[in-house]
């Protein structure tokens, strides 16, 4: 075998993986499309470390989240990556929104998240006195992290390890051998090369299901469905006047968690990302200035400050969905897929929210999955 491990995709995911395995590994290969790693959703998200509230109990994305908060915690400690633990509000702007926000709170808690608390007008006049909400809950352990400066802290670590990186080549073919698997890769020369592997970890993010059907593991239930997620800008000066973020109650299947207000590290506000379910898979970044109205009023219920002209159109993001749309939330698909007889072969598909997140955590939970 050329390859001990071969991971496809250097998003925060992967390179997280790669970081991981290259740890109790040598020959471990990070194969990337692109010129240089994160181009993609690990680097068009809200950049928040989510504390675990919303995801169903038990699921991977609960444990997995609760889990990688702690890790990413201590790891940008560890290795000076910049990060904020400002901490979140999630806010009931009316009375039918109170049960709610108590009922989120319960189920955060059965997840082991049980450092939220309720909070009256007083105390959030005192933490965010520009924000008006009823009730709202407070989130501790919510951050933000500089995913930039995680993943080349990722990507190093792969290196000093021994891993490889190969960038501008993009896997085009897989196939299973007797054992391991024969990888066909294109690079940006149209140059074709092949070389076997005895893992392969798919990590390819937005084309995940793709990668999965090269090598014949293909699945009506696993396809993606590019569900996109627009951000506007709240204009200096007025972004002073937030201290934390601050998230409305969710939508009822978490097809996303409602327009909300992020802080950047750099001192910025954004707010967004709303859902937008794409006709077909185009990677479709454009941010619509007609939505500004919508996303003005939607904001405005608990930003009373909020005068029209102070949002600017920002960027977008491409969850890859395989929940459908008006679907139950689905949860992240993480298996070696031995049962479906491709043994040593790795799938990660759906990887959307809370997986930036819950990077480490799912790079341990994979390094258990190998088995060579
Ligand atoms: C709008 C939005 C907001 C979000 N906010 C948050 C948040 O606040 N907190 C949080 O925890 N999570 C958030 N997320 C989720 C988070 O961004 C993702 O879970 C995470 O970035 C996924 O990383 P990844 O490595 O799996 O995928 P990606 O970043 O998509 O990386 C996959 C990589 O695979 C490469 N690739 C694909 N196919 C091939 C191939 N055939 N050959 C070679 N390379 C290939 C791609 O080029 C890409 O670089 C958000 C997502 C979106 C869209």
């Amino acid at each position: 075998m050329d390859a001990q491990i071969t991971i496809v995709g250097a998003g925060v995911v992967g390179l997280a993986i790669a970081e991981r395995v290259s740890r109790d590994f040598s020959d471990v290969f990070l194969i990337e499309k692109h010129a240089t790693f994160g181009q993609e959703t690990s680097s068009r998200n809200s950049e928040v470390i989510h504390a675990g509230i919303y995801y169903p109990m038990g699921s991977l994305k609960s444990r997995l989240c609760v889990e990688g908060k702690r890790l990413l915690y201590d790891y940008c400690k560890e290795n000076d990556i910049p990060f904020n633990n400002c901490g979140k509000l999630i806010v009931a702007t009316s009375g039918d929104e109170i049960p709610i926000i108590e009922a989120i709170q319960k189920t955060a808690f059965n997840n082991g998240v049980d450092d939220l608390s309720i909070i009256e007008r007083d105390r959030i006049a005192e933490l965010e006195p520009s924000v008006f909400a009823l009730k709202a809950i407070l989130s501790p352990s919510t951050g933000i992290v500089d995913s930039h400066s995680l993943m080349k802290s990722y990507e190093t670590g792969l290196l000093n390890n021994g891993g490889q990186i190969v960038y501008r080549s993009e896997v085009t073919g897989i196939r299973r051998m007797a054992e391991g698997y024969e990888i066909t890769l294109l690079d940006s020369d149209n140059n074709i090369f092949r070389f076997t592997s005895r893992v392969v970890i798919n990590s390819a993010g937005l084309t995940s299901d793709k990668v999965s059907e090269m090598a014949g593991l293909g699945d009506d239930k696993l396809k993606i469905k590019f569900c996109k997620g627009e951000y506007f800008r709240l204009n200096p000066p007025k972004n002073r006047l937030i201290n934390r973020l601050v998230y409305p109650v969710p939508v009822h299947n978490l097809e996303g968690i409602g327009i909300h207000v992020t802080i950047e590290i750099g001192g910025g506000v954004k707010l967004g990302p709303d859902v937008t379910y794409l006709q077909s898979n185009i990677y479709d970044y454009k941010v619509t200035p007609s939505k500004q109205e919508a996303f003005f009023k939607s904001v405005r219920k608990f930003l009373p400050f909020l005068e029209y002209d102070d949002l600017s159109p920002d960027m977008a993001g491409i969850r890859p969905k395989i929940q459908r749309q008006g679907d139950p939330v689905m949860d992240f698909y993480i298996r070696e897929e031995s049962e479906r007889r491709c043994p040593g072969f790795i799938n990660l598909i759906g990887i959307e929210s809370p997986g930036l997140t819950s990077s480490l955590s799912i790079a341990n939970y994979v390094r258990k999955l190998i088995n060579i």
